[in-house]
């Protein structure tokens, strides 16, 4: 077992992941969280209550053997089900392979299973109240101060692995300085707020659970994601400004107004509607990007920390799972040089992480608008045919982003985007999958003609 200690900061979601990676190569680990332990004070607000996992964070909590107790804890959810502004629904399959599904699940319960893991290991010690203020890598020290900022210590460490969250304190410092360092966040100009369909009174769900429901209304939309005690955690993601936006919504009886027209099928099962919209924070979207992630083989930065991104693919768990996959798979010997490691880990990931930072902004407007238009749906019908005609040539892009670890973000982007050429030539002057030549379809897909990008 090697002597030396690495300081992971951050018990969020990717932090005791990584903990956990490190301590099963034999590292001594502390983690330090800035918080309190959620499992004595309950599980702060903030983020979205429940997200979905998918293939790629499936595969890190396997490989760490957490498969199945988060299975356990998590709801399959087969599709997205279209709520129209009628009130009518229609179920829109996230693939046609069986057993290609994506899982709801609570983020305070998977939060606490993973700091519940990472306290098994005797190589992991995990410190809560300990907020890092700086990382100064000349002199390999950090600083941490405890909630109240009344305590502060100085810690010498040899190398930080920062899972410290959108808002990065070893970022920041980097920011201050690294020499070139590059760094952009964008927000959106939509905020999003948590709302609940509790279940009914016999404790069971108001709707299909086993779907993620989308009330899509072109420039704005509301979704649903399923929780195991017959809830669902609904978000509503709306304009902060403008006509339709967040600032018309000042009082109890506009909202009901504005519910009432534009989701009135979900009203009924909301009873709780104007009080959560004023009670809960309306919380921002952003994407962060920054290189490079390290500073020599001393601090390193992953999850959040390095690729904040926004959740419309809900990809941003899941990639940062991702991050510990990689990372430990390059770590090869108990004394790394860990220059090289980070050095290798940024250049491999920078790109995906890049990648699905412009999918998942991309797939707002997907979500939000084009799940109702019809050619987006004769595209997505043409794509799971040539799928079934040409397994392997052709993939939807949202499968390879989802299901498909083994395709890297970037190539996922790149090919999604050379397969949208082929469907918009395929269903150009169509209007259903039964008028496609598929004598075309294969030229385009096998190579015959070039794919014009
Ligand atoms: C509305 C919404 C829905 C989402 N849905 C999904 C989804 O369905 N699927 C998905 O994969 N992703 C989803 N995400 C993204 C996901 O929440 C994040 O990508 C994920 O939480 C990142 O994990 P992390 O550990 O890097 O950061 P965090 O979860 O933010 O954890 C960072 C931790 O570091 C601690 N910390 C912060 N600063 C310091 C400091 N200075 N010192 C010590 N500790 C510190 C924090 O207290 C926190 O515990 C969603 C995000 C949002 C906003």
């Amino acid at each position: 077992m090697s002597s030396e200690i690495i300081h992971v900061l951050g018990a969020g979601l990717v932090g005791p992941l990584m903990a956990i990676y490190l301590a099963r190569k034999g590292f001594q680990v502390n983690l330090l969280e800035r918080r309190p332990d959620m499992r004595q004070t309950g599980v702060s607000g903030g983020r979205s209550i429940n997200l979905a996992i998918t293939a790629r964070g499936w595969k890190s909590l396997e490989e760490v053997g957490l498969k199945e107790a988060v299975s356990a804890i998590s709801i399959p959810m087969k599709g997205r089900m279209v709520h129209d502004i009628e009130g009518n629904t229609s179920l829109q399959p996230y693939s046609q392979n069986p057993g290609e599904v994506i899982y709801a699940a609570s983020r305070g319960l998977l939060n606490i299973m993973l700091l519940n893991e990472a306290e098994k290991y005797p190589n992991i010690r995990v410190v809560f109240d300990r907020r890092c203020t700086s990382f100064d890598p000349d002199k390999n020290r950090l600083t941490l101060q405890d909630e109240t900022g009344e305590h502060t210590e100085e810690i010498e460490t040899k190398t930080v692995i920062a899972a410290d969250g959108a808002w990065s304190a070893v970022r920041k410092e980097m920011l201050a300085r690294v020499e070139n360092f590059n760094y952009s966040q964008s927000f959106l100009d939509y905020g999003y707020k948590e709302l609940v369909i509790p279940p009914d009174a016999q404790g069971q769900f108001q709707m299909e659970p086993h779907a993620l429901h989308i009330w899509p209304r072109k420039r704005y939309m509301m979704i649903a994601l399923p929780n195991t005690e017959g809830s669902f955690t609904v978000t509503l993601f709306y304009p902060y400004e403008g006509k339709d936006s967040f600032a018309q919504l000042r009082t109890r009886e506009a909202v009901a107004e504005f519910f009432n027209q534009v989701f009135p099928d979900a009203v009924p099962l909301m009873p709780t509607l104007q009080e959560d919209f004023f009670a809960n924070p309306t919380g921002a979207l952003v994407t962060v990007k920054c290189s490079p992630w390290h500073i020599d083989g001393k601090s390193l930065l992953i999850g959040d920390a390095a690729h904040a991104i926004v959740p419309f693919f809900a990809q941003g768990m899941n990639s940062g799972f991702e991050d510990c996959a990689m990372l430990n798979s390059l770590i090869t010997d108990s004394h790394p040089d860990w220059g090289t490691v980070f050095d290798t880990f940024t250049r491999l990931r920078k790109p995906n992480a890049d990648a699905i930072a412009d999918m998942a902004v991309e797939n707002f407007i997907e979500m939000r608008d084009s799940v109702t238009d019809p050619h987006f749906l004769l595209k997505k019908q043409v794509g799971f045919e040539l799928e079934k005609r040409w397994p392997g040539k052709f993939i939807p892009r949202y499968s390879m982003v989802v299901f498909r670890p083994d395709i890297p973000y970037a190539d996922a982007k790149q090919r999604g985007s050379l397969q949208d050429d082929i469907l918009e030539q395929l269903c150009a002057d169509i209007t259903s999958p039964e008028e496609v030549d598929w004598a075309l379809a294969e030229r385009l897909l096998l190579g015959a003609e070039p794919v014009p990008v």
